[in-house]
């Protein structure tokens, strides 16, 4: 037996194990349970102590230095109380996974005894080595110092594993010289930013109370699952996340069986225990169904404020993660896994609203006449519009760079769909007040046993990068491993951008004057009305009239990234204060350097994979066609084999001298733009070749695990 056929008779018995107790662990008894939250806070912390981290937490002021020891004393006491040995500060360096560094509470007491100690410092501020994080050239690698420091906003939780507890402080990371060296920190100053703009559009129109605008944020986040022992059969699974060969199953996605059909029991264990430890986590772990693509998944949380929904996102990644590992799995979470089915991505679900809980999105029942709701619709249209290639250049890399623009995600060209009922008000503010809104309705089965059922006013569009639905806008070109604070961030300083052109008009308004402002948002829908787009984005009609228009379609990483080198998008970042000239810059520089390995590392994986396992296998079954029968069938067989392992090696090698060449480039820039215009297409090339001979060489002898194998047994 081959080692495919080893692990597909195993799957074939794979019983699943019951791991929770569901009696007992019903969500709301578990839910927080491993978080220092508002309850826990109020247990372990003296009232005074409380009320001051609360507002500090609310965003209303900053931390009192004078209440960090109590803090950090009642946080400790919390976690020893619950197991926990080591505490860390974890962070989000721009490598794209978390960071931590464990200590633990440990201190000797010099008489041969220890205590648990952990003061409000070790709570505040941290400094881990950093030499080895991407830094974007703002250091050298000697230059080792970064410090992290504690984000108040984002919960204190526990990593508990079966042999032990960790207490995790979410943090922001900086350089020695202050520079940002991480995704929270660009996104919690472009939350301010956008917050200080939007409470001015606020005031004009006479709240008075809100003291806060934040922003919302509800990742949908697709993922595939696949059995464990197959995938380690993969070395491009292992080392890429993604098949680098593999020809198409002759059955995959077109039946469209897996939409919502029913979960297997394997994988829906897996989702009840992954819901159980988001819940202990505090994560509002909400929705799960079976996504469009043989084994492919998604899960939704409930909204959260963006900068605790974004590192809760983080943690959603790495639990599925380990989480597929125990049930024998293994989570891709790759932009495209599988060529030729669908791929993943992640709908961030965005809305703004005050710190009172109004949702500045929420049109009401009356959009027309709602005058706050299209200040503000209006002002991210421009953002989007004005902005276009900036959001384009923040969901670049080269995992999205197989997905965007292919006929089952949103193109590269960033458009934003509004629905029937919104595209019909903005047109007709464009022209002057707004009269009427179209209405939702009933929608009668024609069976009297079923319920009538409300009709929206507005359907869906699934093409589009950047929808409405229905109070919030839906970003729907993230990659699925995508962190997605630097999208958000972008996003959020666009935002602010338009909201301060639009409160800087308003300041020369009275109150109230509605006629004026009806000018002001009619001549905004004008300049900025050709991002409006409701028809089908996967459409070539589309492309035409995009480019009539004079959208960007920038399609691939090389062409995105340029955006965030232009005088406009340094100067926007640098006046909101959200990312300095040099911290833009070094940012740009890592995406480069990024796609670069990325792409190198596949380049020597397929090579690595086409000499030391097709190769051979190739040879081997010519050897056995040239030892069987000469009849004319197998002999034209064997004709065929043998000139494809020509090309094989043929194709290896031209790989091997388009990576050669790239690798000699002046700069990065240029290294990248060879790899996108001469080795990826060797690769594809090569892997032409390779995908051919599979469906030729004996099924006993290939060394991979096939995709009909990986998408449908597990
Ligand atoms: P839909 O089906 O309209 O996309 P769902 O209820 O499925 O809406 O929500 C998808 C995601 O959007 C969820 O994570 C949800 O919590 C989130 N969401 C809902 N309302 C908002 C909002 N006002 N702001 C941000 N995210 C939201
Ligand atoms: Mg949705």
């Amino acid at each position: 037996m081959t080692a495919r056929q080893a692990a597909i008779s195993a799957i074939a018995t794979h019983r699943v194990a019951k791991t929770q107790d569901y009696l007992k662990d019903a969500g709301a008894v578990i839910y927080g349970s491993y978080v220092f939250n508002e309850g826990a806070q109020q247990k372990y912390l003296a009232k005074p102590i409380y009320r001051k981290l609360r507002q500090t937490i609310d965003g209303l002021g900053p931390l009192d230095p004078e209440i960090v020891d109590a803090v950090a004393h009642g946080v400790k006491e919390w976690a020893l109380a619950h197991g926990a040995t080591h505490y860390t500060h974890w962070f989000v360096p721009m490598t794209g996974s978390t960071a931590e560094k464990h200590d633990s509470f440990l201190t000797p007491t010099g008489d041969g005894q220890t205590i648990a100690a952990f003061s409000g410092q070790n709570l505040l501020q941290g400094e881990p080595d950093a030499s080895s994080f991407p830094s974007g050239g703002l250091r050298a690698t000697f230059e080792a110092r970064g410090y992290t420091g504690w984000d108040v906003t984002s919960p204190i939780f526990l990593q508990v594993e079966p042999n032990g507890v960790t207490m995790t402080i979410p943090t922001a990371y900086v350089s020695f010289t202050g520079e940002a060296l991480d995704f929270k920190i660009p996104l919690l100053r472009s939350q301010e930013a956008l917050g200080v703009q939007a409470l001015r559009v606020l005031r004009w129109f006479d709240n008075t109370t809100a003291e806060r605008v934040i922003t919302n944020i509800g990742p949908e986040q697709e993922y595939f699952l696949i059995d464990r022992r197959l995938a380690e059969q993969r070395p491009d699974l292992l080392l890429t996340g993604r098949t680098l060969f593999g020809a198409p199953s002759p059955k995959g996605q077109e039946l469209e069986d897996q939409y919502f059909g029913p979960i297997r029991e394997r994988i829906l264990a897996f989702m009840m225990d992954l819901d159980r430890e988001l819940w202990r986590l505090g994560i509002p772990a909400k929705t799960r169904h079976n996504e469009v693509a043989p084994a492919q998944f998604e899960m939704a949380p409930v909204y959260e404020a963006t900068s605790v929904g974004s590192d809760h996102n983080m943690i959603v990644m790495s639990h599925m993660r380990r989480l597929a590992s125990q049930h024998g799995l293994m989570l891709l979470i790759h932009e495209k896994p599988f060529a030729g089915i669908n791929g993943s991505g992640k709908h961030n679900n965005w809305s703004m609203a005050t710190d009172g809980g109004e949702n500045l999105l929420d049109p009401g029942n009356d959009p027309h006449a709602n005058a706050q709701f299209l200040a503000f619709l209006v002002a991210v249209i421009r953002a989007v519009n004005v902005h276009a290639d900036l959001l384009r250049a923040a969901i670049a890399d080269a995992g999205n760079d197989h997905r965007l623009g292919a006929n089952e995600a949103p193109p590269a060209i960033v458009s934003i769909f509004l629905g029937e009922q919104l595209e019909d008000v903005i047109a007709q503010l464009e022209q002057g007040p707004a009269a009427a809104s179209k209405k939702g309705g009933e929608l009668r089965l024609g069976a009297t046993s079923l319920p009538v059922l409300a009709k929206d006013a507005t359907d869906r569009n699934r093409t589009s990068p950047f929808a409405f639905t229905g109070n919030k806008f839906e970003f729907r070109a993230v990659g699925s491993s995508a962190p997605i604070y630097w999208p958000q961030t972008v996003l959020n300083t666009a935002v602010a951008d338009s909201l301060k052109q639009l409160a800087d008009e308003l300041d020369k308004l009275d109150h109230g004057d509605f006629v004026s402002l009806t000018t002001i948002l009619s001549t905004i829908i004008k300049a900025n009305k050709q991002v409006l787009f409701e028809g089908n984005g996967y459409s070539e009609a589309w492309h035409a009239e995009a480019a009539r228009r004079h959208l960007p379609n920038n399609r691939t990483t090389v062409d995105a990234l340029p955006a965030l080198t232009t005088t406009t998008a340094k100067a926007l970042f640098s006046s909101f204060g959200v990312l300095s000239e040099r911290e833009l810059a070094s940012r740009v520089e890592i995406n480069w350097e990024r796609y670069v390995k990325i792409q190198d590392i596949e380049a020597s994986t397929a090579m690595d994979i086409a000499s030391t396992m097709i190769l051979p296998a190739t040879a081997r079954y010519l050897g056995q066609l040239a030892g069987a029968s000469s009849s004319r069938g197998i002999s034209a067989v064997s004709e065929r084999v043998s000139g494809l392992a020509d090309a094989l090696v043929d194709r290896i090698a031209a790989l091997e001298r388009a990576q050669h060449a790239a690798h000699k480039a002046r700069s990065v820039q240029a290294e990248a733009k060879a790899f996108a215009t001469e080795v990826i297409p060797a690769q594809e090339a090569l892997r032409a070749v390779v995908d051919e001979l599979e469906t030729l060489v004996a099924d006993d002898l290939w060394p991979l695990p096939k995709y009909r194998e990986m998408l449908f047994q597990y």
